[in-house]
């Protein structure tokens, strides 16, 4: 006698509700992500004994037809996916048609949903796996889900289940891990029939503060400092906590295209950013939601498992990194900043817009860097630039002591001005410093270049008519290697044939002559045996020199006071990356000596 035969529906769908559904928690979370695929802006979830008895979920989200009902309670039946390719390009929290299955075979459910264009609703009533009544019915529209006696026909299961106050501890977990990414949406939760959660719409931070900040005098989200960086690969938005709220008791989440996921390799980038910061065993807070095209990311893995595979992880970490540390680091500096836009990083991708000024973060414009204790590390400075001849570099003045004094109270006495078209001047407590306002520029538009290049982030005015660029023969692959990072630093071009490319968007810095005349000193002058990192610095810096105010052009005030920010919020300054002065000090015994 042949002993294989198919397993009955009712079974198979029991079997495979272990796997989706393992507690009221789990139930919870499926109902709600429909509710949210089917468009809701308000949801109320209601419960009875921590969901054992009772778990229903209403929705104002799009309904479901008469046929589709009955259909969304089948294995496999979902409307979200129809081969498996869509898999690579998901914008639905779900996709695999597995819950509705699964919880109809392990429970008793009762469904009542009516479209928009129908009159009348239909109700629906199913218990493990078998359809009890379907009958017309008038309801609103949506969706209710009624989830009554959860695992009634699975003992082991309804035996395993935890204390009423452990089970709604889970369904907070994971309620709290879509609310946050839906702040849009309306949430109530109800539980022995008082309202435990009421969330309205609202914006993120608005979200994070309706469910975390009840206690304390302060708002919750004044712990944090906002990030946000856009890349072409990725973009990072969201809250990091400032240093000095660090605790054992922390809430830390990350999200992907609206989805929760657990990222030991991210968190361990995120934690890098605090190193030095915070000790021991303490943590900050975290809320980061990044946006990244669906296909360079997996999320066809277990159902209940919230770990999320990236094609390009590492990338991703040095992105995250990046940012993180960025507005922890502008938040140290300037702490009084607002909230919403303390540590914003302005990193656009090209969107073809015309960026008069270049990229910067955002600083108030009454910040003066140098009036706030922290101070940026310039004990290592000249190890940054190797390549530096130290002796064209006069250490007469005492380099290092010109360094500290930067940062004393009460250094800065005046605004800054201008000095033969070349120079800019301030009268400090140690001297009148001067600062040469090409150099300046050039570091600053050198450290913007080398950044997008690291970030792959590129901006570009977009040209109303495209240039062409000729080159010789052997130019061209001179200048095919180059094209990714001329790109990044906001070329935007293409090869038209075998000799010549064509250019339709330069870096917003500059006007088209002077665009294409760089263009030209980066090819003359990049050395692409060099290794890769150096070579892309010289680019950098070729570029810089070209694109900074030249020498003979009058600033005005708000040009210099912003270069000079800008200029000593740079990790090195003193000196230009090829070594030439940028800052130089008159001081008192300098004077002394030419007065004898
Ligand atoms: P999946 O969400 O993976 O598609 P489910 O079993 O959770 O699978 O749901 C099956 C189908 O039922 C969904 O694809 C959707 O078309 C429909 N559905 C489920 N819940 C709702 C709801 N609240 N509103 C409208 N349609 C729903
Ligand atoms: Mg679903």
């Amino acid at each position: 006698m042949d002993i294989i035969h198919l397993l009955p529906d009712s079974v198979a769908n029991q079997i495979a509700a272990g796997e989706v559904i393992q507690r009221p928690a789990s139930c919870i979370k499926e109902l709600v992500e429909n509710s949210l695929d089917a468009g809701a802006t308000r949801i109320q979830i209601i419960i009875q004994d921590a969901g054992r008895t009772l778990l229903q979920v209403v929705d104002n989200g799009k309904g479901m037809s008469e046929t589709d009902v009955r259909m969304a309670f089948e294995r496999h039946a979902t409307s979200k996916i129809q081969q498996a390719s869509d898999l690579f390009a998901l914008r639905t929290m779900g996709f695999r048609g597995e819950a509705l299955a699964s919880i109809c075979a392990v429970a008793q459910v009762e469904v009542q949903t009516r479209r928009e264009e129908d009159e009348v609703g239909t109700t629906l009533e199913i218990a493990g796996s078998s359809v009890i009544r379907q009958e017309p019915i008038q309801c609103p529209v949506g969706t209710n889900i009624k989830v009554k006696n959860l695992f009634f026909n699975v003992p082991v299961r309804r035996k395993f289940l935890k204390t009423d106050q452990t089970e709604l501890r889970n369904i907070l977990t994971d309620f709290y891990r879509v609310a946050l990414v839906y702040p849009k949406v309306q949430f109530t939760l109800v539980s022995q029939d008082e309202i435990l959660l009421e969330l309205p719409a609202g914006t993120e931070k608005q979200r994070i503060e309706a469910i975390f900040g009840k206690s304390g005098k302060h708002a919750y989200t004044e712990q944090f400092v906002h990030i946000e960086s856009d890349t072409e690969l990725v973009s990072i938005r969201g809250f990091v906590g400032k240093p000095e709220s660090a605790g054992k008791n922390v809430q830390q989440y990350f999200f992907v295209n609206g989805r929760y996921m657990r990222h030991p390799y991210f968190h361990k980038a995120v934690m890098t950013a605090y190193s030095g910061m915070i000790q021991g065993e303490i943590m900050p807070s975290y809320f980061i939601y990044f946006d990244i095209n669906p296909e360079s990311i997996d999320v066809n893995i277990h159902p209940t498992k919230t770990e999320i595979k990236f094609a390009d992880e590492q990338m991703v970490f040095q992105i995250l990194l990046a940012t993180v540390r960025e507005a922890l680091g502008k938040f140290n500096i300037a702490p009084s900043i607002d909230f919403d836009t303390s540590g914003k990083i302005e990193m656009p991708v090209n969107r073809g817009q015309s960026l008069a000024t270049p990229p910067h973060i955002a600083t108030p414009s009454s910040y003066n860097p140098f009036r706030t204790q922290a101070k940026p590390n310039l004990n290592n400075w000249q190890t940054l630039y190797p390549s530096i001849d130290t002796k064209e570099q006069d250490t007469s003045l005492g380099e290092q002591s010109q360094q500290q004094a930067l940062f004393d109270e009460e250094f800065w006495h005046d605004e800054p001005q201008q000095f033969a078209g070349k120079y800019i001047y301030m009268l400090t407590s140690r001297g009148l410093m001067f600062v040469d306002q090409h150099r300046a520029h050039a570091c600053v538009l050198y450290d913007t270049y080398v950044r997008q290049m690291e970030l792959k982030s590129a901006i570009s005015q977009q040209i109303l008519f495209p240039e062409v660029l000729d080159v010789t023969a052997d130019e061209v692959e001179h200048v095919r290697s180059m094209m990714d990072s001329l790109r990044q630093v906001g070329y935007d071009m293409e090869q038209l044939d075998k000799t010549s490319f064509s250019i339709s968007g330069i870096p917003p810095q500059m006007d088209t002559t002077q665009a294409m005349s760089a263009l030209r000193h980066m090819i003359e002058e990049v050395d692409l045996s060099a290794v890769e990192k150096q070579w892309k610095q010289q680019l950098a810096m070729t570029l810089a020199n070209d694109a900074a105010v030249a020498y003979g052009k009058t600033m005005i005030q708000k040009e210099m006071n912003e270069l000079i920010d800008h200029l000593f919020a740079l990790k090195s300054y003193l000196w230009t990356p090829n070594g030439k002065r940028v800052v130089y000090m008159l001081t008192d015994e300098e004077l002394k000596k030419n007065f004898t």
